[in-house]
């Protein structure tokens, strides 16, 4: 049976579905997710990994060591680039993060806190959310 969610990559050989509705979405202003993303912050949500399903093409893992300390893998499209969700997290065990770009249906699906508010850039304003210092406890 066809999954609820599905997304992909820019160029769209990379493809996936998941289950799970997302629950923890987060806006993280991080400097991890503002090199790996270009931007000033990067929107994204836990799915168990159980449930992730890749249907099409192969993701290129970079291995990378987060200012945490802790390690994961960075999954992008070796054709077109995009960055498409983060596995083997070690702060996150069974979880694999998707990113809310790559979705193939982003609308209703907000975020429900923003964190690392400290990395925030001066310009952006906050959004009326929980907001965390740091990472949420
Ligand atoms: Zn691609
Ligand atoms: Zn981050």
């Amino acid at each position: 049976m066809a999954k609820k969610h599905t997304g992909q990559c820019a160029c769209g050989a990379i493809t996936f579905a998941f289950d799970t509705d997302p629950d923890f979405v987060a806006v993280c202003h991080c400097l991890d997710c503002k090199t790996a993303s270009g931007g000033e912050a990067a929107t994204f949500f836990g799915v168990p990994e159980a449930d992730f399903t890749l249907i099409s093409g192969q993701p290129k893992a970079f291995h990378y060591i987060a200012q945490s300390g802790k390690g994961l893998d960075r999954n992008f499209c070796a054709d077109c680039g995009a960055r498409v969700f983060t596995s083997n997290l070690e702060s996150f065990p069974g979880t694999v993060f998707v990113q809310l770009g790559s979705l193939d249906n982003r609308a209703g699906i907000a975020p429900k806190l923003e964190m690392f508010t400290k990395r925030r850039l001066d310009w952006a304003k906050p959004l009326d959310l929980p907001q965390f210092t740091d990472m949420p406890h």
